[in-house]
């Protein structure tokens, strides 16, 4: 991390010069545009992102190159183990996130029972109650494919019987291939965010440079084109979303 965050010291002389920003020749050789970090581009399209083989994942998805060797060895490391694990869930772009969202926002998919579009009219508080567990549009570490949901959507699952031995798996051994779980239990540690989840891991390599570009480049202003997008500024969706991670993955 000490190398990665001297890389970035010389890529802001890059931005300064240039106009866009490369996090570093190794970690990510495209360079780093607004644009990518907040996911509008097409996963399939790009250079960077390689489609995951059916055998690791329950359905299509994409994952950056360099995050996809590290997921292999450690699928196989866990399976020497007796420890399987599957991608639920890789690349979201903005579009995809932007569907989830207004999904919610609307009231066409309820959160926690709720038609939130009836039950809740202040778009702030009804942005703050999506945000429980689903990111808005733009601020998701789903866009960058470093990201992987894996096995189950539900932290109770991975509190008894296989879940909780791939869980204990994953904390003893996941570091070692650079995954980290970003958003781990709320506590004083880590104030605001996300709630809890044990599914979720992160590709830090990568993913610890495109989250300091984000506090860097990133204005709640940059929030625009989905529903309730205003709200970005009240809720503080960088300082207490993209950067609200924990602590031990920075
Ligand atoms: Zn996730």
């Amino acid at each position: 991390m000490i190398l990665l965050k001297h890389s970035l010291f010389f890529t802001l002389i890059w931005v300064c010069s240039f106009g866009s920003l490369s996090a570093s020749a190794r970690e990510a050789p495209q360079p780093v545009s607004k644009a990518f970090l907040m996911g509008k581009f097409i996963p399939g399209k790009h250079p960077d992102f390689v489609k995951v083989n059916k055998r690791y994942a329950s359905k299509g998805l994409y994952l950056q190159k360099e995050t996809y060797s590290a997921f292999k060895a450690m699928y196989q490391a866990a399976k020497q183990q007796g420890v399987n694990l599957t991608i639920r869930s890789g690349t979201r772009n903005f579009a995809h996130q932007k569907a989830i969202w207004e999904r919610k926002w609307t009231g066409k998919r309820l959160v926690s029972g709720m038609n939130l579009a009836k039950s809740i009219k202040d778009p702030v508080k009804r942005a703050r109650m999506i945000l429980h567990y689903s990111s808005m549009p733009g601020s998701s570490r789903h866009h960058w494919g470093t990201d992987i949901d894996l096995n189950a959507f539900n932290n109770r699952w991975f509190e008894s019987g296989k879940g909780l031995k791939i869980y204990n798996w994953l904390r003893q051994n996941a570091y070692k291939y650079g995954f980290c779980q970003v958003y781990s239990k709320k506590d004083v540690n880590r104030p605001v965010g996300y709630d809890e989840e044990k599914w979720h891991w992160s590709y830090l390599p990568l993913a610890g440079a495109y989250t300091d570009l984000s506090m860097k480049m990133l204005t709640p202003q940059d929030f625009s084109g989905f529903k309730g997008s205003d709200t970005a500024g009240s809720i503080s969706i960088i300082k207490n979303y993209i950067l609200g991670v924990n602590p031990a993955c920075k």
